[in-house]
């Protein structure tokens, strides 16, 4: 197959983990016989460089044109005080609303390699830490009037059902693939936006008789998420409250350089990238974890190009180089032996094969 993939490296750590990823997936080109075409496209701190924009419009043409979207981060302290319209997350905000992507979808998942890296007790953790939040990506609080007036300021809260509808599909379709218990979280309490999503989602559990519906309040929902995280197979939520708990759920598991993402809309072209920042202070030192973005390279394969197998591969070679007792900084501890981002990067090609 041939398949033409956008690469934004962006700022930070963003270009070494980026470098990994595709090293993994020229070794996926090479053993499966596909063809990987890149195509870099700037945005975040080094477009505002260049361009004097996060995100011109020339650049997101080439990411809506492609096949599907892999990146590395954007931001950084040289940038923090470029005004609000101008920042580089406004860049990965025009790029989510222009490829039309609403749901992102994040696994919380715990390697067993990696169970001590968790912050919480042993006796939870082995449990079983094993669940997916979907996240609505492009309505909600983010996406609505955000105004100051002398000293009052506002920010608007707007949901419409259409807009619930379809990330409440993918909540229970993703249900349907796993464990068939979708976890509904809202605020239905206070916020009139959350009652409609109440609605919304119990009128669509008809549909789907095989996924197990509950309700959740989100307050409860970030306690439950370090109290019983073994509870969850699949939890859909607004953007703003997945936003939160999507950051929470990475905590457990050990390393947010661990974690990889996908953003999907009505089409397979997909934005796939980990989960964390550009990480100034460790960029430029061959200390970065990329294993974030090679797993998400991986879901590329799985979700948007069907390639099920080449994912697969992926995973197994992350999980060898880990039973080797190989770590990044991030994740290192007593008795595991210390490498960099590249090195990281060529022993998860190494371990590379075909299923
Ligand atoms: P961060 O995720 O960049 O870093 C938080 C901490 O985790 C740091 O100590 C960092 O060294 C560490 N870390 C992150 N990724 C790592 C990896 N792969 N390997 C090893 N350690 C890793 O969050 P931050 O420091 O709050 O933000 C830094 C910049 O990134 C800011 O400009 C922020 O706006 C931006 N940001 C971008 C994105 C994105 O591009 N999607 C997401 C979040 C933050």
């Amino acid at each position: 197959m041939v398949k033409n993939i956008a690469v934004i490296r962006g700022d930070g750590i963003g270009p070494e983990i980026v470098e990994q990823a595709l090293h993994v997936l020229d070794r996926v080109a090479a053993l499966y016989g596909h063809t990987f075409n890149y195509t870099d496209v700037d945005m975040g701190g080094c477009a505002i460089d260049k361009y004097g924009d996060p995100l011109p419009e020339s650049e997101l043409k080439k990411c809506i044109e492609s096949d599907s979207v892999l990146l590395g981060a954007v931001g950084g302290n040289k940038w923090n005080d470029v005004p609000g319209h101008m920042r580089p997350e406004k860049g990965l905000l025009r790029l989510r609303a222009g490829m039309g992507v609403y749901s992102n979808n994040r696994p919380a998942k715990i390697w067993k390699q990696l169970a001590d890296a968790s912050p919480l007790k042993k006796e939870i953790v082995d449990k079983g830490i094993d669940f997916i939040i979907v996240r609505e990506l492009i309505g909600g609080i983010y996406f609505g009037e955000h105004k100051t007036e002398g000293d009052v300021a506002t920010d608007v809260l707007t949901y419409s059902e259409a807009e619930i509808e379809r990330i409440g599909r993918i909540g229970f379709e993703t249900a349907q693939k796993r464990n068939k218990k979708l976890c509904s979280v809202e605020k239905s309490n206070v916020l009139d936006s959350s009652r409609l999503w109440k609605k919304v989602m119990h009128r669509l559990a008809d549909e789907y008789p095989d996924v197990e519906l509950s309700d959740m309040l989100v307050d409860n929902c970030a306690m439950q998420i370090v109290k019983n995280p073994a509870q969850f197979d699949v939890i859909v939520t607004e953007n703003m409250f997945g936003d939160i708990l999507s950051d929470e759920a990475s905590m457990i598991t050990g390393s947010i350089g661990m974690i990889p993402s996908s953003s999907l809309g009505a089409t397979t072209c997909g934005l796939y990238e980990p989960i964390h920042g550009s990480a100034p202070d460790i960029a430029g030192q061959d200390k970065a974890n990329p294993i974030g973005t090679i797993l998400s390279a991986a879901m590329m394969l799985r979700f948007s190009f069907d390639m099920r197998d080449e994912a697969d591969a992926i995973e197994n070679a992350v999980s060898a180089y880990l039973d080797a007792g190989y770590r990044t900084a991030d994740i290192m501890s007593e008795g595991e032996s210390l490498v960099g981002c590249r090195r990281c990067g060529e022993l998860i090609v190494e371990n590379l094969r075909k299923g």
